[in-house]
């Protein structure tokens, strides 16, 4: 027997009693999660499937290399070895639904390679400076066009930083206004770009911070319609994309185009950072290849983020992007970044070509795109579909009548401190199943949460344990507070 310590990551610490790892005594990889998912039952639906096998958008390392490289669940471990669980997570802001596609811009004009002006030289003088980049250096990147998929937490701060840097010309993706809550960590934005569209705003921003860079907008959403035209005029693609259908396309796009996929994807405290280039490395697919179910991994709007972790690793994208157009340096194919923000550690896992994989290998079934919403469950994205509901003008009526409802509140903790309804019962979404027996079958009882979405996952969960008077109110709490009363604050 061994003992090993298996590390537990941001997004499954819920069901791990909240450790960051937990220490095991086993012979194999495979010994020490089933040790770990006894002790900790709620993780397994996260990391097994029903038959005992390892989920395919769980990524188990041992020390920095991939178990699947190795003897999978049969790889034995040594004394203080490290077992990494990465599950795939989806990034930025929350994903809201897609309004229609509208088609891209035209593709970028050509640039000719003029000399440098004085002002150029002067902008570009710290880097010329640099023999690594140097006048071709900066040539190359003036020459250079990388496309930004998002231009939310990770896209604004890479944004930033390519334009700063001399990137001729910069492709955005996009279809979000400017939100208040969006300015924490989306630094691209200022107060009084607030409902204006972020491509615009992003636009105004960076050619005011380098009248030189051309800058592209392409209003989004990005699908299999249009993601290969799109992509095709840039070099580099930077994956700030905050959901999984968007993530496999733009993987799957960039691997059948043949360019490199600058990916970064964040979670409350905890970043992923690799570059994918299927002609050199492994792509995001031979990570991950399929996405987790959809109402298995929280989302941003659910669990937060600390807002200057997207600036971390969107700047890291933008260095390894930069690193792409000038040629200098080790590109991070064949690795992925972890960046833990409160322990303030990096960590390096190995990478490898899956040999297997639909997309990149030699035995590819893959040829070109495909349905994303429907590969990652989310066709029926929308939760509140064929949910009983209620408006929040109705409740109001109701809660004033001579049989009120019960309210249930599935927020967080966390949220209950910024707002709440006065009589509600809290039980966090997550809770449910177990505190069920604190509802009365007999009472009619509404749902809520901030916006609608988990209540309506919740509402779900009690029509199914046979729970027939229950309904969800519509637009969640903030709906309420924008529609019925005014002192409940909106976040
Ligand atoms: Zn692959």
């Amino acid at each position: 027997m061994a003992r090993t310590t298996v590390k537990i990551p941001t997004p499954l610490r819920t069901f791990a009693g909240g450790s960051r790892e937990v220490s095991v005594e086993a012979e194999t990889v495979g010994a020490a999660l089933r040790h770990l998912t006894e002790a900790h039952p709620e993780l397994r639906r996260h990391l097994l499937t029903p038959d005992g096998r390892l989920r395919n958008f769980v990524s188990i390392y041992l020390n920095e290399v991939d178990v699947r490289t190795l003897q999978r669940d049969e790889t034995r471990v040594a004394d203080g070895d490290v077992v990494s669980i990465v599950p795939a997570i989806a990034g930025g802001a929350p994903a809201e639904a897609h309004p229609g596609r509208r088609p891209g811009a035209p593709a970028p004009a050509e640039r000719v390679a003029a000399p440098f002006t004085p002002e150029e030289l002067r902008r570009y003088s710290r880097h010329l400076l640099l023999p690594e980049v140097g006048v071709s250096g900066q040539r190359a990147l003036r020459r250079s066009k990388v496309l930004l998929v998002g231009t939310g937490g990770l896209g604004a701060p890479a944004a930033l930083y390519l334009a700063a840097a001399g990137v001729g010309t910069l492709g955005l993706v996009d279809f979000d206004a400017v939100e208040l809550s969006n300015l924490q960590r989306q630094v691209l934005y200022a107060t009084d770009d607030v409902g204006r569209p972020k491509l615009e705003a992003a636009r105004e921003r960076l050619e005011r911070l380098n009248p030189g860079t051309t800058v592209v907008p392409h209003r989004g959403p990005l699908d299999s319609s249009n993601a290969l035209e799109i992509l095709a005029g840039y070099d580099v693609i930077v994956d700030g994309t905050d959901n999984f259908p968007t993530r496999y396309l733009v993987n799957d796009a960039s691997v059948l185009l043949g360019k490199p996929n600058v990916y970064g994807s964040i979670y409350r405290f905890e970043g992923q950072v690799s570059v994918f280039d299927a002609r050199r490395g492994p792509c995001y697919r031979c990570l991950y290849p399929e996405p987790p179910p959809p109402d298995l991994v929280p989302s941003c709007a659910e669990a937060g983020v600390l807002g200057v972790l997207p600036g971390v690793v969107g700047a890291l994208q933008a260095t390894e992007t930069i690193k792409l157009l000038v040629g200098v340096g080790e590109p991070l194919i064949g690795r992925l970044l972890l960046y833990d923000a409160s322990s303030m550690t990096f960590r390096q896992l190995r990478l490898d070509k899956n040999p297997e994989c639909v997309l990149c290998s030699p035995h590819a079934t893959q040829h070109g795109l495909i349905d994303y919403p429907a590969f990652c469950g989310v066709r029926e994205a929308d939760p509140r579909a064929g949910i009983p509901s209620v408006t929040p003008e109705a409740l109001k009526a109701e809660l004033a009548g001579a049989e009120p409802p019960v309210l249930v509140d599935v927020r967080e903790p966390q949220e209950l401190q910024i707002s709440h309804l006065d009589g509600a019962l809290a039980i966090p979404k997550g809770e449910l199943p177990e505190r069920v027996d604190e509802l009365t079958r007999a009472r009619s009882i509404v749902v809520f949460c901030r916006s609608g979405g988990r209540s309506a996952e919740a509402v779900r969960t009690l029509l199914d344990l046979g729970f027939q008077h229950v309904r969800n109110l519509q637009g969640g709490i903030n709906a309420w507070a924008k529609r019925v009363d005014p002192t409940v604050p909106i976040y």
